[in-house]
């Protein structure tokens, strides 16, 4: 296996050995909007960049406002606070997904109530939702301060109930669109709608190993002005203009810099490109493991996902740990995907309302290498890796 050159990496990458999992896409765009940030002075947390980026930002994604934040951990923890998740409220949130979608709840000491996913989008279940929300409105219990959705691996969740549930009940959703930066519904009530934009607030990240990236940051995007204006007097120390430090309330530090932002304008200027690429490696694996036993991600009408990062089932957790040392021994970066975080030690206690989805989806997911520049003859690679280990089962 040829040792390869650590260049840029995603935190996902691993260096020197195989095909990375998912690295940043770099090229003569990047280099050039960096350097110009940098030429002009403005490196920090305001600048031409940062603006450009917001505005830009809001228009792909098809909303009014987007504010630039330090990660996709710290957007999503203003958003709930904005919406007005409080310590000692309940949070619905999918329980198959990254810790970041759940820490900031817990960040505001808030409790997270973990909801399974359904089999068909890996996305936390809408019957689950409707049918808590319910149960508290029957039992005359308190509603869940927010419901945070997750688009999971770039693939956009059902909507429809959850939107319609939440609004009987007044129940503001966030939606955590981190990984789903690209995707849109196409049919349905949000046909052409972009994840993200459905809730009253969405967020996004821009982390080495997203579609996007600006090294480190993320974004919060939202149509109500007055939630806009909170959210950026929040993210920079909740600062009042006045002679001298005033601050009337307990902000953070939360803004993107203007360096990060030139990258991201770089990144967003090339979106469609990465999400084409991440879909066409999508198509390649599907059509190299359709005969294999192996469940392939998600194909929903309407729900078009971006891939982001191609993950399969194998057939229960020791074939799982079985292929994916047959993949590292082949010099290809897989992973496998989140133990639920209701099962995390972190979140140990925490509610959790379950039919064994995530956790089935935790024991048996594997996720192939998806960087928008993999190359052909890596992909081949790839293939070629996991049909072997399958060709080896059989036999
Ligand atoms: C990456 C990610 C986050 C956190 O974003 P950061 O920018 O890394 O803080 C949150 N939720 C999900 C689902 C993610 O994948």
């Amino acid at each position: 296996m040829a040792k390869r050159s650590c260049r840029c990496r995603g935190r996902w990458a691993v260096p020197h050995m195989s095909i990375p999992l998912s690295e940043p896409n770099l090229g003569p765009a990047e280099t050039a909007h960096v350097l110009e940030a940098l030429q002009t002075g403005f490196v920090s947390s305001v600048g031409a960049a940062v603006v450009k980026f917001e505005q830009d930002f809001a228009k792909r994604v098809g909303r009014k406002h987007a504010i630039a934040c330090s990660n996709g951990t710290a957007a999503l923890h203003v958003a709930l606070r904005l919406v007005g998740v409080e310590a000692g409220t309940d949070v619905l949130c999918a329980d198959f997904t990254f810790a970041g979608s759940g820490n900031p709840i817990a960040y505001l000491g808030a409790n997270p109530v973990f909801i399974d996913s359904e089999r068909e989008t890996w996305n936390l279940d809408p019957e689950l939702v409707v049918r808590e929300i319910e149960r508290r409105a029957a039992a005359g219990e308190s509603q869940p301060s927010a419901v945070e959705v997750v688009h999971v691996l770039g693939q956009p969740a059902r909507m429809e109930e959850i939107v319609d549930v939440c609004e009987r009940y007044g129940i503001p959703i966030v939606e955590d669109a981190a990984e789903s930066l690209g995707a849109e519904w196409s049919t349905g009530r949000y046909a052409g709608v972009h994840t993200g934009a459905v809730g009253i607030i969405g967020c996004f990240s821009f982390n080495g190993n997203k579609i996007a990236t600006t090294g480190g940051g993320g974004m919060l995007v939202t149509d109500d002005d007055e939630l806009a204006r909170r959210a950026r007097h929040l993210t920079t120390q909740a600062k009042v203009p006045a002679i001298g430090y005033l601050h009337d309330e307990v902000g953070y530090n939360y803004r993107l810099t203007n360096l990060a932002a030139a990258l991201g304008n770089a990144q967003l200027g090339r979106l469609d490109e990465f999400v084409a690429s991440k879909r066409r490696i999508a198509n390649a694996y599907d059509e190299a493991f359709a005969n294999l036993d192996v469940v392939l991600p998600p194909r929903v009408e309407g729900l078009d996902s971006t891939y982001w990062l191609y993950s399969i089932l194998a057939k229960n957790e020791a074939e799982r740990d079985r292929l994916l040392a047959h993949l590292e021994a082949s010099g290809v970066g897989a992973r496998a995907l989140w133990r639920p975080l209701h099962a995390q030690p972190a979140y140990a206690g925490s509610a959790h309302i379950g039919t064994g989805v995530g956790m089935e989806l935790f024991e048996r997911g594997v996720s192939l290498p998806s960087s928008t520049h993999l190359t052909v003859d890596d992909q081949e690679t790839v293939i070629k890796a996991v049909r072997d280990f399958y060709d080896g089962e059989l036999v």
